[in-house]
C-alpha cells in the first residue's frame, strides 16, 4: 500500500512512523521548509526555540514508551511549575479555586458568595440558558468569579467578548460542576480511590527543544524506506470517481496513492479538493475562523527570570497573555548567563497586533515583563518575531454546524481520512494528535476503524 500524507507535524509524522514500520510505502508532503508544524523548532542565534511552552503529558503509559521509542530514551521528565499572574499577586496554576478564594480580599470574597447564592436562586425562577461561554459560567459560579478567573482570560485570548464563545468551550474547559462543588472538594478529603490530582508530570526531549520529536519521526521514517518533500505545499487532493487517488503541488508530476491522510487544516484541505466542493461546503468553510499568535523571543542577561515553564498573563492591561522560559524544559543550547523568553499575544490575522515588528514586539513584551515585576529594564532584547495562523481554531456560536458540514463533506470521499488538530479543527494536544496518527495507520493496516476521531473529543486544552 502507498499512502500518502499531508503535513509533517506529529499527526502526520506519527502515521506515517506506524505505516513505514509495517512495511508500507508512505510519501510525506510537507508546506514549510522543516518538519514539526505546530510542534516544531529551530535555532536562533544558536538556541534551540519552540511556539511557546510544549510540555508532551499523556496517562497513556504505552504512548509514554512510544515517545522513549522515538526519542531513543533521550527524555527528561520535568514537573511542572506554572503560575498566573492576577490582581498583582501569582498564584500557582491550574487554580484551585478554593485556595485563590481565601487569598483575595475579604470583600472580593463576600461578594463572590453572595453572587453565586444569588444566581443559584435566580435559577428557580428565571433559569439561565447554557447558550454561551459566559452563560454557562455564571449560572454555574456568579459574577464575580467569572469576571476574576474565567471571562477576563478568555475574552483577552480569544479576541471576542464570552457572549460569543460556545458553551462547548467551558463545558470541556472547566471540569468543576459549580462553585459548591469546588468548595466540597477543596475541604473534603478524596474518597477512596477517587483521583483528584491533575497530571503534573510532562515528558521533554533532552536536547533540540519540542521539535526534536519531529526530527526524530522524520529520521527514522527516511532510514525505513519513507519519503518526505518539505517545502511542497499540497494544492489540489486529485479526486476520481468520489474516490481521493492522488495530490497535485505546485510544481511537478501528482503523487498518486492508494490512500491519503490529511492533516492540513480541514478548511484548507476542501478547497484543495478537485473537482470542487458544492456552494454548502464553501460558505461554512468561509464562516470557520482562526486565531493567530504572535511570539516575541528575548533574550535577557540573568540565568533565570523564573522557575515556571509558563506564567499567564490575563489582565486586559498586558498585551502578553502568556510567557515560558525554554531552560527550565530542558537543554536548549542557551549559556548560563542568558535566559530566553517567549511570549505570546493572540490576535485576529492582520490586525494592529499580528502587524507588530519584532522592536515593537520586543518593547511591548519587555514593559509588560516589567510590570508584572519579572524584568529589570533595559536587560532584554528582542531576537525573533515569528507568526502562526492556524493557532486555534474559534469555536463561536455557529462552528458546531459549520464543522459538521464540513466533516460530513470530507467523510463523503473514499481513500481520504482527516485527522490531527488541524485535520479536525479541533484543540488537541500533542499526545492526542501522536494518538490519533497511530490509530488512523492502525485503521489502514487493519482495515477497520480505530475510532481516531475519538482521540481526545472529550479533552481539549487552550494549549
Ligand atoms: C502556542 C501553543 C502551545 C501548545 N502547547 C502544547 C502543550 O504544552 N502540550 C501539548 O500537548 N500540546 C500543545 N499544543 C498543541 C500541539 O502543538 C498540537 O496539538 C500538535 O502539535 C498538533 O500536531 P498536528 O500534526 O495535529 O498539527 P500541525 O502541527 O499543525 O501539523 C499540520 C502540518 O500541516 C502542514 N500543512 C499545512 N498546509 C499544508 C499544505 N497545503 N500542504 C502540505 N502541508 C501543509 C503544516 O505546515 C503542518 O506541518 C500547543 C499549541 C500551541 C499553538
Amino acid at each position: 500500500m502507498h499512502v500518502a500524507v499531508i503535513g509533517a507535524g506529529l499527526a502526520g509524522l506519527s502515521c506515517a512512523y506506524e505505516l513505514a514500520k509495517a512495511g508500507h510505502q508512505v510519501t510525506i508532503l510537507e508546506k514549510e521548509d522543516q518538519v514539526g508544524g505546530l510542534g516544531r523548532s529551530w535555532q536562533t542565534n544558536g538556541y534551540w526555540l519552540d511556539y511557546g511552552p510544549h510540555r508532551f503529558h499523556s496517562r497513556n503509559e504505552e504512548l509514554i514508551q512510544h515517545l522513549y521509542e522515538v526519542l531513543d530514551n533521550e527524555v527528561v521528565i520535568r514537573e511542572r511549575l506554572s503560575r498566573i499572574y492576577m490582581q498583582g499577586k501569582f498564584f500557582n496554576y491550574p487554580l484551585k479555586l478554593g485556595n485563590v478564594l481565601t487569598a483575595l480580599p475579604k470583600t472580593i470574597m463576600v461578594k463572590a458568595m453572595w453572587d453565586y447564592m444569588w444566581i443559584r436562586m435566580r435559577q428557580w425562577f428565571k433559569p439561565i440558558p447554557d447558550d454561551n461561554f459566559e452563560n454557562w459560567v455564571l449560572k454555574r459560579f456568579g459574577r464575580t468569579l467569572y469576571e476574576i478567573f474565567f471571562g477576563t482570560y478568555t475574552s483577552k485570548a480569544w479576541k471576542m467578548p464570552c457572549t460569543e464563545i460556545s458553551s462547548d468551550w467551558a463545558s470541556q474547559r472547566i471540569s468543576q460542576a459549580n462553585l459548591w462543588h469546588t468548595i466540597k472538594t477543596t475541604v473534603s478529603p478524596p474518597k477512596e480511590g477517587e483521583v483528584r490530582s491533575l497530571v503534573s508530570e510532562f515528558w521533554y526531549p533532552a536536547h533540540g527543544g519540542i521539535g526534536q520529536i519531529c526530527r526524530k519521526y522524520a529520521e527514522k521514517i527516511v532510514e525505513m524506506g519513507g519519503t518526505i518533500r518539505c517545502g511542497e505545499p499540497v494544492e489540489k487532493v486529485i479526486v476520481e470517481d468520489g474516490r481521493a487517488v492522488g495530490i497535485q503541488m505546485a510544481e511537478g508530476d501528482p503523487v498518486m496513492a492508494d490512500h491519503i491522510v490529511n492533516t492540513m487544516p480541514l478548511p484548507r484541505a476542501l478547497e484543495s479538493i478537485d473537482p470542487p466542493v458544492g456552494p454548502e461546503v464553501v460558505e461554512a468553510i468561509a464562516n470557520l475562523k482562526y486565531i493567530g499568535i504572535v511570539f516575541v523571543y528575548l533574550e535577557v542577561d540573568t540565568p533565570s527570570v523564573s522557575p515556571d515553564h509558563w506564567v499567564y498573563l490575563p489582565e486586559k492591561h498586558l498585551k502578553i497573555h502568556r510567557i515560558c522560559e525554554f531552560k527550565n524544559f530542558s537543554d536548549h543550547e542557551i549559556p548560563g548567563d542568558k535566559t530566553i523568553i517567549c511570549c505570546e499575544i493572540t490576535c485576529r490575522i492582520g490586525d494592529d497586533d499580528w502587524n507588530l515588528t519584532l522592536e515593537e514586539g520586543a518593547r511591548v513584551a519587555e514593559n509588560d515583563l516589567v510590570t508584572v515585576g519579572l524584568l529589570k529594564p533595559g536587560t532584554a532584547r528582542g531576537i525573533e518575531l515569528k507568526r502562526i495562523t492556524y493557532a486555534y481554531p474559534v469555536y463561536d456560536l455557529t462552528y458546531r454546524a459549520n464543522l459538521d458540514v464540513l466533516m460530513k463533506s470530507v467523510r463523503s470521499y473514499e481513500g481520504l481520512t482527516t485527522t490531527g488538530r488541524q485535520g479536525l479543527y479541533r484543540y488537541n494536544n500533542m499526545d492526542h494528535s501522536v494518538a490519533m496518527g497511530r490509530k488512523v495507520a492502525r485503521t489502514l493496516l487493519k482495515g477497520k476503524d480505530a475510532g481516531a476521531d475519538k482521540v481526545a473529543a472529550e479533552q481539549e486544552y487552550f494549549g
